[in-house]
């Protein structure tokens, strides 16, 4: 391997780039960046940031410094805007022919249909500059979404004393993530820090940058409007003859390569990686799945063997505690309180609750209970069995 091409110059791009060279590759490295910023960490976005806490200093990945140290060409602030089999093409016209290439584009935020200029997102840096200038001014915020971004963002402006409101559609907070059980706990957090939770509410549409409709006809408005619904994967540019699955990001084989494109690669939010044993092909928007992903696509690219795949893992920092999930939720079938009273409709600080599949422990959740997440993260990688987690 002589030339490696990165497209994406988030969190996967870099950590692809460290891990080659902490594998020893001495080739050639080129690093596409849609953004003109230096790579930078994106979790402090909808927390340090837009709380102020952080300047956007703090959270660059890698500097020019850094980056020249590693040997990486970098081209930033040009994206790429099609693949073919073996070279990346760029928007200046330029195309950059690799023996390997990874993909790490991550995703972008979902839009409601007629989302009006001004209704906010929260993505990117300056995404998150913006919202902070906005909630610097005002008096009130309104969500849709009640997500973990969405969650974070209430959080943040409940601390700078805003008035805020958030639509969900679903019937508890963060369902996706933590399921129907535990993601009552969260809106709980929501409701005790102040915020107008409104649950089951669904949305008809903007009737202006500060005003949505609701289903039944009432219009809600606030200063301040932030669109929080997921992710959308960043497929969009792979202009290209091969013939590629999308339907939920790239599909990738359970070390990464991309299905349908030899020599081809795919890391982070924008991939959904092959694990059977799990019952599926599965795209993770989690810091640490992205940190584990690239140690195993560098090694696949140089042949070398790869370490065994972690156990999917976030956290989240809403009203001044730590939520954090390990594990796969989505396959269990039964959610049972290891420790704490939060099940019960006791204090949410301190609940552990574990995820089983039958027998199989699959997933752990926590409120402000590193320690006892911690300990069960060892249990899930050891896979053990729902009578010894009861245990304790
Ligand atoms: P990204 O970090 O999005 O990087 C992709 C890069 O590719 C971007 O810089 C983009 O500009 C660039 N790009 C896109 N298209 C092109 C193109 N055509 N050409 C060139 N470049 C392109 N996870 C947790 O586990 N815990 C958290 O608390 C948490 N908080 C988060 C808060 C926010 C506000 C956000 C947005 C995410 C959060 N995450 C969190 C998720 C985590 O940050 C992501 O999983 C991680 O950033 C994904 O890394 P990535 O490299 O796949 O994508």
């Amino acid at each position: 391997v002589e030339h490696v091409v990165v497209v994406g110059a988030g969190l996967g791009g870099v950590r692809t780039v460290e891990q080659l060279r902490n594998q020893g590759y001495r080739g050639r490295i080129s690093l596409v960046g849609a953004e003109p910023h230096a790579p930078y960490d994106r979790p402090p976005l909808s927390k340090q940031i837009l709380t102020g806490a952080w300047a956007p200093e703090r959270i660059v990945l890698k500097d020019a410094e850094a980056l020249a140290g590693l040997a990486v060409d970098t081209h930033f602030g040009v994206p790429a805007v099609g693949l073919t089999a073996g070279a990346v093409e760029l928007a200046d016209g330029r195309s950059l022919a690799a023996d390997a290439i990874v993909v790490a584009t991550g995703a972008e935020a979902r839009r409601l249909p007629g989302q009006p200029d001004g209704v906010h997102t929260l993505r990117t840096l300056d995404d998150a500059l913006a919202l902070k200038a906005a909630l610097e001014e005002a008096p009130s915020l309104l969500v849709v979404g009640a997500g973990f971004i969405g969650a974070e963002v209430a959080s943040a402006a409940r601390d700078r004393g805003l008035a805020v409101t958030v639509l969900e559609a679903g019937p508890v907070p963060c369902e996706r993530a933590l399921g129907p059980e535990v993601g009552v706990l969260c809106g709980r957090m929501l409701t005790e820090a102040g915020v107008d939770l409104r649950l089951g509410t669904t949305m008809a549409g903007f009737a202006d940058a500060r005003t949505v409709r609701l289903a039944g006809g009432t219009r809600l408005s606030a200063d301040v409007v932030l669109v929080g619904v997921g992710a959308v994967p960043r497929v969009d540019w792979l202009r290209t003859e091969l013939d590629l699955d999308v339907t939920n990001g790239l599909a990738c084989d359970a070390s990464g390569r991309v299905l349908g494109a030899d020599g081809v690669w795919a890391v982070g939010d924008v991939a959904a990686w092959d694990d059977a044993g799990h019952g599926g092909r599965f795209r993770y928007e989690h810091w640490t799945s992205v940190t584990d992903q690239a140690a195993v696509v560098a090694r696949d690219i140089l042949g070398v063997e790869a370490p065994a795949p972690a156990v999917p893992y976030f956290w989240s920092d809403q009203f001044g505690l730590k939520i954090q999930m390990a594990g796969r939720p989505q396959v269990a079938d039964s959610v049972v309180p290891l420790q704490g009273e939060g099940l019960a409709g006791g204090p949410v600080k301190g609940t552990v609750a574990g995820y089983f599949a039958g027998d199989r422990f699959v997933a752990v959740a926590g409120f402000g209970a590193a320690k006892q997440v911690a300990r069960h993260r060892m249990l899930l990688v050891r896979g053990a069995e729902k009578s010894e987690v009861l245990a304790g």
